[in-house]
């Protein structure tokens, strides 16, 4: 059984804004049974909305939802911690106190004396929220991964060398923080605007710098007030260029994403006054080099970079394996990959051929035309398979592809799950589509590798780890 997102916000809400139509599918069924869900919390156990899409709901049950959102509201609105703030920041260091979420004035401390706090908060901390507050970490969907200080600063640099002069940060509180403490530098004349779903950071920036926002939904929490800051952010008078960085968390739907963004990139077009000459918006999108198929469906225009974006453990944390890690994340865009300079001390370099930087190991094939290595490692290239495959690859006869070597090879007696005939099975069924093939792909991989990776666990043990527990599932079906 698995789950799919049909990508549609639909009307109906849950806290975190409209709910997601999704589809259950079952083994041999074609047709699913679809559903709304959270948006944005794929644990029930975080948000526990759920609703078949043929399903009659009661007046009770419709109140007690009702019921439901209003205690899931954060305690205070963005305005009243806009005020708090103004008020903590007066306050002698000694009384500046955080409670894991949340500042606490001083009137406020008898009331929370059992909890857990912070005290001396500096104002260097202050500058640093992403640093400072907890991590919601345990929560599947809102994961925290910040970047390392060198990745964070070459997006900036690259943003600045580029002649942006506004950054639209979608989920990248790590980069607005650094533009913002820069700002209040002289001679720095680069602005951001935050959007994110986590509402802690309205204790810190005013509603001019940062949006409430879910990104799986486009929706705005503050509002037509929120939305208009959006678009008014986006309005490039006086040529101040615009670009958007956003750095999803990974287990998101993809389709989903794509649409909140082709959104945001239609009102950048909407507020049209010099006309962008059928432009779009720039973007960088971080995310795996193993959605590039995926991205390159809904964005045709974007390409993938070979810069290996890294995250560092949150301060709260130990660090993991020290030395550099082999990184899966990537920048699309839709700005020309000439453009896009990458550090040459950190061995990148430019292909002539394909115009543009390529990481060190990654050579031009001659047979592709193309520099073919999506992770850093040099790819060969396969007669048969009449591509570049990566270095750990095999051509197998039986399965008539390039798979590592010790793989169950696809062609069995077995019938396929799917369309019932022989000599395949789902994963490789022709009467798939690409997409759902793709998607179910993503699905293994980002769940089985990416969050070791990103903890800073090295790939090999996190590969070791999805070959085992694919191998797991195996012997589970065939006891059945
Ligand atoms: N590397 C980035 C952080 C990426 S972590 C940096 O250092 O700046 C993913 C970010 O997306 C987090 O800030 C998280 O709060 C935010 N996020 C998660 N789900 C979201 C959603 N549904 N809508 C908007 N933002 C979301
Ligand atoms: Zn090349
Ligand atoms: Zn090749
Ligand atoms: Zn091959
Ligand atoms: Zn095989």
């Amino acid at each position: 059984m698995w789950e799919e997102s049909v990508g549609v916000p639909c009307v109906i809400d849950c806290p975190l804004g409209p709910a997601l139509l999704f589809v259950k599918t079952s083994q041999g069924k074609e047709e699913g049974r679809r559903f709304y869900a959270c948006s944005a919390c794929r644990d029930r156990k975080d948000c526990n909305f759920f609703q078949w899409e043929d399903e009659k709901v009661s007046e009770t049950r419709l109140a007690a939802r009702e019921e439901y959102n209003r205690n899931h509201q954060p305690p205070f609105t963005h305005r009243q911690n806009v005020e708090r703030y103004k008020n903590f920041v007066l306050l002698p260091l000694s009384k500046k106190v955080l409670e894991f979420h949340q500042w606490l004035l001083p009137a406020e401390w008898e009331k929370h004396s059992d909890h857990q706090f912070l005290c001396d908060i500096s104002s260097a901390q202050l500058k640093s929220p992403s640093q400072l507050l907890y991590p919601l970490e345990n929560k599947k969907t809102n994961a925290q991964y910040l970047f390392a200080d060198r990745s964070c600063q070459f997006l900036l640099d690259l943003i600045t060398g580029l002649g942006f002069r506004r950054v639209l940060s979608v989920g990248t509180p790590r980069l607005h923080e650094m533009i913002q403490s820069k700002a209040s530098q002289e001679d720095f004349r680069v602005r951001s605007l935050l959007l994110d779903i986590d509402f802690r950071y309205s204790q810190f920036y005013t509603e001019d710098e940062f949006c409430h926002y879910n990104m799986f939904n486009h929706y705005f929490f503050g509002g037509e007030a929120a939305r208009e800051t959006c678009r008014k952010f986006l309005y490039q008078d006086s040529g101040e260029r615009v670009i958007m960085v956003t750095d999803p968390p990974f287990g998101g739907l993809v389709e989903a994403l794509a649409s909140s963004f082709k959104k945001l990139m239609a009102m950048w077009k909407d507020t049209e006054k010099e006309g962008h000459n059928n432009q779009e918006m720039p973007v960088f999108w971080i995310f795996p080099y193993f959605f590039e198929s995926r991205i390159l469906e809904f964005f045709p225009s974007f390409s993938m970079m070979d810069y290996q974006v890294d995250y560092d453990n949150h301060a709260l944390y130990k660090h993991g394996k020290t030395g550099r890690r082999q990184s899966p994340v990537r920048i699309f865009t839709n700005l020309t990959p000439s453009m896009i300079v990458l550090p040459v001390e950190e061995g990148y370099r430019f292909c002539t051929i394909c115009q543009r930087y390529v990481s060190s190991g990654n050579q031009h094939c001659e047979i592709c035309n193309s520099c073919t290595s999506k992770d850093g490692r040099r790819w060969k290239h396969c007669v048969l398979c009449k591509k570049c495959v990566k270095p750990s690859w095999f051509h197998c006869k039986n399965c008539n592809c390039c798979a590592l070597q010790n793989h169950t090879c696809e062609k069995t007696d077995a019938v396929c799950f799917v369309c019932g005939k022989a000599g395949h099975k789902r994963s490789t069924c022709p009467s798939l589509s690409h997409t759902r093939t793709a998607c179910q792909a993503d699905k293994k991989e980002r769940q089985k590798t990416l969050k070791r990776v990103k903890m800073g666990i090295c790939k090999r043990s996190a590969m070791k780890h999805a070959v085992f527990s694919r191998k797991k599932v195996k012997n589970k079906k065939k006891k059945t």
